[in-house]
């Protein structure tokens, strides 16, 4: 979100000695700090030894990557990342491991990243997933940014070591 005018209390804005966009009037303390937003996102391993990465409808063909989504209002990041694989892929997940977090710093977004395992059969009823890949350990490329980090640890616990090329 960008503010013209402060949202508190109308006054203009401008930068803060700190370096943050903030309000100049006198009597108002609105700071804009531009804080991350936490995404879970979710490595899912496929039926031992694959990687199952998902299309976004949006994106050009051939680009796969993580189940990312935002977490909904008190929803707690395991619970997040579950509902997420559920909704965009159809499968009942069960949490193997955490990953760890990871800035992407193109969105301002702090991923949160969790190995999922998952044996079901993919079922594609978000429209925002249109199709997906699954891709044996020894396979799977990763990526230098945001959620190709996690996907390459990942990788490496499971004894390989990924190529890394660029997104998309
Ligand atoms: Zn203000």
């Amino acid at each position: 979100m960008e503010y013209n005018h402060c949202p508190t209390c109308k006054g203009t804005l401008g930068m803060s000695a700190e370096g943050y966009t903030a309000c100049l009037e006198i009597s108002c303390n609105f700071v804009y700090y531009e804080n991350p937003t936490p995404v879970v996102a979710a490595v899912i391993e496929y039926k031992d030894g694959n990687v199952l990465l998902a299309h976004n409808s949006q994106w050009p063909p051939k680009v796969f990557a993580l189940v990312t989504g935002f977490l909904e209002k008190h929803e707690d990041p395991e619970e997040a990342v579950l509902r997420e694989v559920k909704e965009e892929v159809g499968l009942d997940g069960e949490i193997r491991g955490f990953l760890g977090h990871y800035m992407f710093k193109k969105r301002n977004q702090l991923l949160i990243a969790y190995h999922i395992y998952a044996d079901g059969e993919v079922e594609l009823n978000d429209p925002e997933i249109d199709e997906v890949k699954i891709i044996p350990f020894e396979q799977v490329k990763t990526w230098p940014t945001g959620t190709g980090h996690a996907l390459k640890k990942f990788l490496e616990s499971k004894g390989f070591t990924p190529e890394v090329v660029p997104f998309g």
